[in-house]
């Protein structure tokens, strides 16, 4: 039996648990999660599955009816609205739309997990380094044939293969959540849709998602240097937003307490290595991009499930198969990625927002 180590238990690494243990094949699979368990932390906001990419990963680990049975198609609704409010454009999804539907990334995670054997993913089990073995942070060792990294953005695994480091994309995200919002605040629920909203205007945006279970999460983006301070303070971070109407800046006024600063960062595009056997790395460990591609999960979730399919059709040697495939692609992604944040965080938003929604509503 092989030993196959995956690093992370995102959607990268579940996938890849999922799909090798799925087709039966000869590979003693663990994964090892830093977190103390599957609730250790909030999971963050909703993520939209594609046809081609996240549902292919879906289908191939045996979930695509599962997914479609939690997911939620009506979140494929957007509202692109002026900073004053006014409404500039609504995309309204067809009751039969399963192109890209929305699923709380909690539930994805609860999916993938309750899809393993037993006892697959080891919690509370940090890497800290690989030399040789895996050696974790308490200081315990690991042997495997296969280490794989989907270990997300700050990877542990990727200095074995590359020197590359994520840096600042320019724009920092603060993440924010309304709970309860139907009962709460119905002007709000309206707001938003069924789906997201944003209104991007002179480098910012306040966008805003609707989740499972009545919950809005909200992001105020604004392209600002690394390290800001304050952005973490209701008040101070309104004043980023005075010029934005009421009517927008209510959904940080109403929020919940605790808001979370996500600075954006990203590798360089192109990165990729050269083969090492015996490693490699999945989804953002990868390639880290900007979440205004739409794609980290779903190349994250197509990555696993490629790599396993390599795997299990030529051992070990099949990490070279599945480099081969996934560079280029998470190249062109990457480029899509850097270009949307430039676009729609820019001196002259909402201008690029407005035709790019305008060509996917003559589509
Ligand atoms: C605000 C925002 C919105 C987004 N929206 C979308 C979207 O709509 N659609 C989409 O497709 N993508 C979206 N993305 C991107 C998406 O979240 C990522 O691309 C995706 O989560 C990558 O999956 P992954 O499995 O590679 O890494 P991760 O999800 O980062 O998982 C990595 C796992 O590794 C574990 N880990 C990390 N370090 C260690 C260590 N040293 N030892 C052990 N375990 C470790 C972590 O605990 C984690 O469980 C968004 C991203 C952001 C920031």
């Amino acid at each position: 039996m092989t030993t196959l180590a995956v690093i992370g238990a995102g959607p990268a690494g579940l996938t890849l648990a999922r799909v090798v243990q799925r087709l039966d094949a000869p590979f003693d699979v663990v994964v090892l999660d830093r977190d103390r368990g599957p609730d250790d932390r909030p999971q963050g906001g909703t993520l939209d599955m594609h046809v081609g990419s996240g549902q292919t990963a879906l289908e191939r680990a045996g979930l695509l009816d599962v997914f479609h049975a939690v997911a939620r198609p009506e979140g494929q609704d957007m509202r692109l609205l002026a900073h004053t409010g006014e409404a500039l454009v609504e995309l309204v999804a067809a009751p039969d739309d399963t192109a890209n539907p929305e699923i709380d990334r909690g539930d994805l995670r609860a999916l993938l997990l309750d899809s393993l054997r037993p006892g697959t993913v080891r919690w509370n089990a940090r890497l800290d380094r690989v030399d040789g073995d895996l050696v974790l942070d308490d200081g315990s060792r690991l042997a495997a044939d296969v280490v794989v990294g989907a270990d997300g953005a700050w990877s542990r695994v990727r200095p074995l293969l590359s020197p590359a480091q994520p840096a600042y994309s320019g724009v920092t995200f603060v993440e924010f959540r309304l709970p309860g919002i139907d009962v709460r605040r119905p002007d709000l629920a309206a707001l938003v849709g069924r789906g997201s909203m944003s209104a991007p205007y002179a480098n910012r945006s306040l966008i805003a998602q609707r989740n499972a279970r009545g919950v809005v999460r909200g992001y105020a983006a604004l392209r600002c240097p690394l390290g800001t301070p304050g952005l973490d303070d209701r008040t101070t971070l309104l004043a980023h937003f005075a010029d934005y109407d009421d009517a927008l800046t209510d959904l940080v006024r109403a929020a919940d307490d605790g808001f979370v600063v996500r600075p954006i960062m990203a590798l360089d595009v192109p990165h990729v290595w050269e083969h090492v056997p015996g490693v490699t790395l999945l989804g953002d460990a990868a390639h880290l991009m900007s979440p205004f591609s739409g794609l980290g999960a779903n190349l994250a979730m197509l990555d696993g499930s490629d790599l396993a399919l390599a795997l299990v059709e030529h051992g070990p040697e099949g990490i070279a198969a599945y480099e081969d495939l996934m560079f280029p692609r998470s190249e062109v992604a990457a480029r899509g990625a850097a270009e949307g944040i430039a676009n729609a965080i820019a001196p002259d938003a909402p201008a690029h927002s407005l035709r790019h929604l305008a060509r996917l509503q003559e589509a």
